[in-house]
């Protein structure tokens, strides 16, 4: 892709490899995100904390962390699925895998991160998509309150319903700040969660063949 400083927001949505952001800054209210209500909350939150909202050092913060919330859930108002509306045929029948694409996610239970990263991998039945739809879908299904079990199912349902994909395999390795910062406090701890569709979930050789090439990388 051709980087130029003049570059606006749509084309670098369009780029490849780099962080998606749905999320214009120049936007005074994001997309359904009603910013001025977080700010309000978060100033509760501080106050109820014990705080002073008023101190220097956090006169910016519910704004801030506003602008957060707006980036954080901006997959919410959109279906991850029209990344996968333009196909190309192709003959093509073998694995297609793509490793190592990395989110950034909110657990729903505690509202904090989780991160890790996703491997996609299916069969094709004809229809064959751009890879790096792949990773948009997970950007976006990850950009919403989430549990990382389901944000496994829905790229693979995604997947294999747009694709018509023989086999769907897709797994997800994270780990959890609400498990490492609070709580049981395991830092290092790593949670995996796999979606196996088709042919990868009814036949045992195929799915060991994809999960080999999935944890070659590991
Ligand atoms: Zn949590």
């Amino acid at each position: 892709m051709e980087a130029s400083a003049s570059s606006n927001v749509t084309e670098d949505r369009e780029g490849v490899g780099e962080t998606v952001l749905y999320t214009d800054r120049n936007e005074a209210r994001p997309q359904g995100v009603d910013l001025k209500r977080i700010e309000a909350a978060v100033r509760e939150i501080l106050d109820a904390v014990g705080e002073d909202p008023d101190r220097e050092g956090l006169l910016e913060t519910p704004a801030r962390v506003a602008r957060m919330y707006a980036e954080m859930f901006a997959g919410l108002k959109h279906d991850a699925g029209r990344h996968l509306s333009k196909v190309f045929t192709e003959k093509y029948d073998e694995i297609v895998l793509v490793r190592d694409i990395s989110f950034c996610s909110m657990c729903e239970h505690h509202l904090l991160p989780f991160t890790g990263t996703a491997h996609i991998a299916y069969l094709p039945s004809g229809k064959v998509v751009g890879l790096s739809k792949l990773a948009r879908v997970v950007e976006e299904v990850a950009r919403r309150p989430q549990v990382q079990e389901r944000m496994t199912e829905t790229v693979a349902d995604l997947i294999e319903k747009r694709l018509d994909a023989r086999g769907v395999a897709v797994v997800c390795e994270a780990t959890h700040s609400c498990m490492t910062m609070r709580g049981v406090r395991k830092p290092g701890s790593l949670c995996v969660t796999s979606s196996m569709r088709g042919v990868f979930r009814e036949d045992s050789r195929s799915r060991a063949e994809v999960l080999g090439l999935i944890n070659r990388g590991a």
